[in-house]
C-alpha cells in the first residue's frame, strides 16, 4: 500500500518534470540538447561543451582536455608530442 503512494507520487514528479520540459521546449527557446564526449562518454550540455573538428567531424567533449586525449588517442593531433612522459 504505501510502496504504491510512493510509486504514484514518483510518477506524479516525473510527469510535472516531462510537462515543464516540454513546455519549455515548445515555447521557442530550444532545450539544452545533451551531445556525448567520446572521449570519456559523458553528457553535456551542448552549449558548455568544448567544439572540436576531428577528422573533419565535429565532436563535443567535457572538456579541453578530453578532446585533447581524445585526438591524441585517434591520431588526429597536429604539433607532435608535448614530451610530457619521457
Ligand atoms: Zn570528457
Amino acid at each position: 500500500m504505501t510502496r504504491l503512494a510512493v510509486l504514484a507520487l514518483l510518477l506524479a514528479v516525473i510527469v510535472v518534470l516531462f510537462r515543464s520540459f516540454v513546455r519549455g521546449n515548445a515555447s521557442g527557446t530550444p532545450a539544452t540538447e545533451m551531445v556525448q564526449d567520446p572521449n570519456c562518454q559523458t553528457f553535456v550540455p551542448k552549449t558548455e561543451a568544448v567544439r572540436q573538428s576531428v577528422g573533419g567531424r565535429e565532436l563535443y567533449f567535457c572538456s579541453r582536455k578530453c578532446a585533447e586525449e581524445y585526438q591524441l588517442k585517434n591520431g588526429t593531433a597536429s604539433g607532435g608530442q608535448t614530451g610530457k612522459d619521457a
